[in-house]
């Protein structure tokens, strides 16, 4: 997708700061960050919102998962908040499917 952010961030058109990257995924620093650690994981694969997934999606969309346990723990991370945002009123911003692993500082819930 040529206009999409997140796909110039994997093309390496944009920089960012990676933490993790591998064929399927990769996981760089939220530029805003809303915790003392703040990663954003994406499949590599654009795919608009968690909406769009298909039942083909299935394993990728728990590997994306099973990626972002390893970051944290690789970190010493112990306990963090896993997000999805899908659609606009869910405070979706960037439509390009990502995990936002945060981390470091006590989380209220629910969310404002
Ligand atoms: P959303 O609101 O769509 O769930 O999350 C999008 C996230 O992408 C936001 O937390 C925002 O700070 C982050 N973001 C937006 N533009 C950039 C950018 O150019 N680089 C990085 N590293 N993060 C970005
Ligand atoms: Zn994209």
């Amino acid at each position: 997708m040529s206009d999409c952010l997140f796909c110039k961030i994997i093309e390496k058109k944009i920089p960012a700061k990676i933490e993790y990257e591998d064929p399927e995924f990769l996981a760089f620093y939220d530029i805003h960050p809303q915790a003392p650690s703040h990663l954003l994981i994406i499949p590599k694969k654009h795919i608009e919102q968690i909406g769009d997934l298909q039942d083909v999606d299935e394993t990728l969309i728990g590997r994306l998962i099973l990626r972002a346990k390893q970051i944290a723990k690789k970190n010493s991370w112990k306990d963090y908040r896993l997000v999805f945002n899908s659609g606009l009123e869910a405070g979706q911003t960037v439509f390009h499917i990502h995990l936002h692993l945060l981390s470091g500082r006590k989380m209220d819930w629910p969310p404002g």
